[in-house]
């Protein structure tokens, strides 16, 4: 079972986009999925859902102490699978404070569930209790990265993060790849891709996703990309990218 934490601490990133046509994608590649929200902004959930008001939620289950499997709901794609988030997480720092193992709440969850091929963690835009819950559940890190904007300034932040979980908590996170994605095609995209190859080395998924609207539709009329528009660059993009990933969890 691989676990994959999607993390990057800036917003914006395609984080939550990323997650949901990953997690289609391998579903209908044939294996069982389960997505995990952990931010409370909920866009995972309201994609896969329509809702961001699920009645059992992650929250019962890091903060009440509700089993996962209590929490997991079925999605209109055959085998892939939700735990919900709910707009009470944003108060999880605080609740989360003073609870005995609070980085290892959602870890201790995951060790319940058994029966998926792939677990995807949608991360919040921040290194906060959830973030670090997410890390320490994961076996590998998934870095998503926006071609817009010089993208590795924040970047130093999440690493120097990861090796103080590395060192502190006996975690390996290995960073399994980097997926750059919303490239425009001009020559700021090209630089920052170069830039982020040459950081992260073969980290890099050769698939670029590039920035095309059906994507963002496809998210806001809670459909997925592959029935939306299969025939956009964005559908086709996302296809080739979970080849790579499946190619690449089975070689290692
Ligand atoms: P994060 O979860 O990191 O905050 P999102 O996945 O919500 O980022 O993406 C930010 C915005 O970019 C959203 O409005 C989303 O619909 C849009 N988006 C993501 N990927 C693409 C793409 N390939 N083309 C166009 N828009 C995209
Ligand atoms: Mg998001």
């Amino acid at each position: 079972m691989r676990v994959f934490c999607l993390a990057n601490n800036k917003g914006g990133v395609t984080k939550t986009t990323t997650t949901v046509n990953l997690g289609y994608g391998i579903a209908r590649a044939g294996r069982r999925v389960l997505v995990i929200d952990t931010d409370a902004q909920c866009n995972t959930t309201y994609s896969l859902t329509g809702r961001m008001d699920q009645e059992s939620t992650l929250f019962d289950v890091l903060i009440n102490g509700t089993k996962l499997t209590e929490v997991i709901m079925p999605t209109q794609q055959e085998r892939l699978f939700l735990a919900p988030s709910s707009i009470n997480l944003s108060a999880a720092d605080l609740l989360m404070a003073s609870a005995p193992g609070r980085e290892r709440k959602l870890a201790r969850a995951l060790s319940q569930v058994k029966d998926f091929d792939y677990i995807l963690i949608d991360t919040p835009p921040n290194l906060g209790v959830l973030t670090v819950n997410a890390f320490i559940a994961c076996t590998d890190v998934v870095i998503p990265i926006a071609l817009t904007t010089y993208a590795l300034i924040g970047i130093g932040i999440l690493e120097r993060t990861m090796q103080e979980l590395r060192d502190n908590l006996d975690v390996e996170l290995p960073i399994f790849g980097v997926i750059a994605n919303l490239d425009d095609h001009t020559k700021l995209s090209a630089d920052v891709l170069g830039a982020v190859r040459e950081h992260f080395g073969d980290r890099v998924f050769q698939t670029v996703i590039p920035r095309n609207i059906k994507v963002e539709e496809a998210h806001n009329q809670i459909a997925c990309i592959y029935d939306y528009a299969p025939q956009s660059t964005g559908a086709k993009a996302y296809t080739r990218l979970v080849e790579e990933v499946v190619a690449r969890a089975q070689t290692g």
